[in-house]
């Protein structure tokens, strides 16, 4: 019960019955339907494959999730997070799309766009640093990709260059949906709440534990465990100062030093940096989240000057890395 298929996909399929008339079938897509390639990863509790669809010959990342692993560490409520959030955001280019789920008795399956570029972050180490041209794109893309997931009331919460994945095309990817947080669907709002259980959600909110990455949590969750769309935009601009300089603002030897950082905005730029980026990671890591700016002001910032955004920034090929 606990892992009930809910985003399931299934694939047509034309067969011809026993009077020779042609019928289409829908069947669900499984273990089998796939054959499985080499290893394009490991998590902590996952192993992704490389996998083609025997029918189509398309190929995806297939995430593998041991039931066991994932019980014994407590982690259902992550994993199901991640597939009910990926089953929201399948309608723009930006976020890894999952495409079907199934499961047989020993682990769970999630077949997923493959991104052959591999992680932002590993592209960044290669190169050292981004120029302005290749952190406008990135920026742009990353953006547009947090605008959609934002309009579809979900909040990533652990946005960093390790979770930005890249295509075949060299383009943005956004995963890693396990901690994300799950407004109500404003497409698709649900029925209203038994007013029994809002003190119970209420409660859960503030004991909520911190969840992220300590280099790009927000001042607001580390002070009053408070998290909300602007919190991915504090990460968004610790993601431009770290596409620029090579690493991010905020960075000391232990977790608790780096808080102590976030908290009293602590970080500064090299001579150097660009004037415009500049301005704009200075308003995006403001402390307060009402006077962070918001997606429509970064979009709007000078530093953007003249970037596309929409469907025409996905159509765009990606600068030379330099
Ligand atoms: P952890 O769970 O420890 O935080 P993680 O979130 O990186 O790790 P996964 O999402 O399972 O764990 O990814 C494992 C590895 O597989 C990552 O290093 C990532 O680069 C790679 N990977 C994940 N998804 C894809 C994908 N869609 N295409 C290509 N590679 C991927």
């Amino acid at each position: 019960e606990e892992w009930k298929d809910r985003g399931a996909a299934v694939s047509l399929r034309r067969e011809v019955d026993a009077e020779g008339r042609t019928i289409i079938k829908s069947v669900k897509k499984g273990v089998r339907d796939f054959s499985f390639g080499r290893i394009l990863g490991e998590g902590s509790y996952s192993t992704v494959f490389l996998a083609t669809d025997r029918q189509t010959l398309r190929e995806y990342a297939i995430k593998v999730l041991e039931k066991k692993h994932i019980i014994k560490e407590n982690k259902i409520k992550y994993v199901n997070i991640e597939r009910d959030t990926l089953n929201r955001l399948t309608e723009h280019p930006g976020i890894v799309r999952l495409y079907y789920t199934f499961q047989d008795e020993t682990s769970l399956y999630y077949v997923l766009d493959l991104c052959t570029g591999g992680e932002l972050l590993g592209v960044l180490k290669k190169t050292g640093s981004f120029d302005v041209e290749c952190t406008r794109f990135y920026g742009a893309q990353i953006l547009d990709a947090i605008a959609y997931m934002h309009s579809r009331g979900v909040i990533h919460r652990d946005l960093k260059p390790e979770n930005v994945l890249l295509d075949d095309q060299m383009h943005v990817k956004i995963t890693d949906f396990g901690t994300a947080k799950l407004l109500p669907d404003p497409r698709n709002p649900p029925p209203p709440e038994d007013p029994m259980r809002q003190n119970g959600s209420r409660h859960d909110e503030r004991n909520a534990s911190f969840v992220g990455t300590a280099e790009y949590v927000s001042p607001e969750l580390l002070t009053d465990k408070a998290v909300g769309k602007p919190s991915d935009l504090w990460a968004f601009g610790c993601i431009i100062y770290q596409l620029l300089v090579g690493r991010p603002p905020f960075k000391a030897p232990t977790e608790y030093l780096t808080f102590q950082k976030i908290v009293s905005l602590e970080y500064e730029f090299p001579p150097g940096f660009p004037p415009a980026a500049r301005d704009l990671v200075e308003r995006c890591l403001v402390l307060d989240p009402a006077r962070r700016l918001t997606v429509e002001h970064i979009r709007n910032h000078e530093f953007f000057d003249g970037q596309q955004f929409g469907p025409e920034l996905w159509r765009t090929k990606a600068p030379r890395l330099r």
